[in-house]
């Protein structure tokens, strides 16, 4: 396999992420580089604040952060009502995930909202769902969520992407993440 050497667009360093990975990044310029869509796109990513402190190693998890604008319609109603909203859709798939649970759709329906600390030197857990993969999400969960208030969902538009990185706890065998304190075992992360 040829080994992909990256550099970042802006800075030129070498960028870092896994031979097979979609989404790349310079932690000087705190930018993702993602190729899912055939070409190079540019994203700027943040790092989250724990909610929950713990004592074990922790490394980064990478979500896409979609700000979202859709229409609910009520059987009833005449006129669509305009929802704003934030999206987060993980940038790894998750095995078995009707097993495992979704952890984008816990965040929203949570309604999880950035929090943003300096970012710390931790390692990353390889992001290889793209943002041509993840965009479709954000439509997905607005519907899903949108179901349970018996409410109808047209028109969805994406008005920004960034990225989040999320810190989470490793234990002997499971990842935890430190925002809800969800737990999955390490082979259902991929
Ligand atoms: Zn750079």
């Amino acid at each position: 396999m040829k080994l992909l050497s990256l550099k970042c667009p802006r800075c030129r360093a070498d960028l870092e992420g896994e031979n097979n990975s979609w989404i790349f990044f310079c932690r000087s310029c705190r930018i993702g580089v993602d190729l899912s869509r055939g070409h190079e796109q540019e994203f700027a990513y943040e790092c989250m604040a724990p909610v929950i402190q713990r004592s074990e190693t922790a490394r980064y998890f990478v979500f896409w952060l979609f700000h979202t604008r859709y229409h609910a319609l009520a059987e009833k109603e005449q006129t669509p009502s305009e929802v704003c909203g934030h999206f987060w859709v993980p940038a790894f798939f998750i095995k078995n995930i009707s097993y495992f649970g979704d952890i984008g759709l816990y965040y929203n329906n949570r309604n999880v909202t950035l929090q943003t600390e300096r970012c710390r030197k931790l390692t990353l857990f390889p992001a290889d769902r793209g943002e041509a993969h993840a965009a479709i999400y954000p439509e997905v969960y607005a519907v899903k969520m949108e179901a349970a208030r018996r409410r109808r969902v047209t028109d969805t538009a994406i008005l920004s992407t960034r990225m989040v990185w999320v810190p989470f706890y490793e234990t002997e065998n499971e990842f935890v993440d430190s925002i809800l304190g969800w737990s999955y075992p390490f082979g259902a992360m991929v």
